[in-house]
């Protein structure tokens, strides 16, 4: 592995950072120097340039005017795109996810997306609110998820993508699946920030990101009780 500090990207925390989102920076920062990986945090805001030679990008979710404004600018800049194509790595939350297909409704219109992953996300007809449970792709080796959600939009796939879940609980893209994955990028409509109730999924990202093939395991029982309240919590 190598000893170069790993740089975290946080994408517009003044538009998209609704949902606690930072959390899910402070969780990959901590869980990285645990292993002893020195790490940088990057906050990036909306007037600011992306930089480009980052390991991990996030982006967290946000209600409808910002996530439009969000991207206009992203595809103004150009640097994320650019980030992708050099193979960094982008875990996108809600309002990022869906921002990263080719297409999204907002405040009744439909928006531009980054074009980064072939999904396109309209409105539903009624709002997802509540508990996110999946069974994660086997390809991807990680427990189910948990989560919880909020959103009116529902996400279909196309058939460049694969859905990071099916769903259990709740709606996700539309009901069946959930999230979206493709090469280093991933999308899920898990929120609260998805990391803390996801050790195994911040991990994946980390491995991704560094290149690691094996992070050492951390104590993760405070995740596995919340994990475990939540999974009760659903069960009829
Ligand atoms: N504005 C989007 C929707 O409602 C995303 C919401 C969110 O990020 N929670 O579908």
């Amino acid at each position: 592995m190598s000893t170069e500090d790993l740089r975290i990207v946080w994408i517009y925390p003044d538009l998209l950072s609704t949902y606690g989102d930072r959390g899910n920076m402070l969780i990959l920062a901590a869980r990285a120097q645990a292993r002893g990986i020195p790490v940088e945090t990057i906050e990036v805001r909306s007037d600011q340039r992306l930089p480009e030679g980052a390991d991990l990008y996030l982006i967290g979710g946000g209600e409808d005017g910002p996530q439009a404004l969000a991207a206009q600018r992203l595809n103004a800049d150009g640097g994320l795109h650019r980030a992708v194509a050099q193979g960094s790595v982008v875990f996108a939350v809600c309002a990022g996810y869906q921002l990263l297909g080719t297409s999204f409704f907002a405040k009744g219109a439909q928006f531009p997306g980054l074009n980064l992953l072939d999904l396109h996300s309209d409105r539903g007809p009624s709002r997802a609110v509540g508990e996110l449970h999946g069974v994660i792709d086997p390809r991807l080796g990680l427990p189910p998820l948990s989560g919880f959600e909020n959103h009116g939009g529902r996400t279909h796939l196309g058939p460049g993508v694969s859905p990071l879940a099916q769903v259990t609980t709740g709606i996700g893209n539309d009901g069946t699946s959930e999230g979206a994955w493709r090469g280093n990028l991933l999308g899920t409509y898990s929120h609260g920030p998805a990391l803390s109730r996801n050790p195994a999924l911040a991990d994946l990202l980390l491995r991704w990101a560094t290149g690691a093939g094996y992070l050492p395991p951390l104590d993760d029982s405070w995740a596995e009780r919340l994990r475990q309240e939540r999974q009760l919590a659903v069960q009829p």
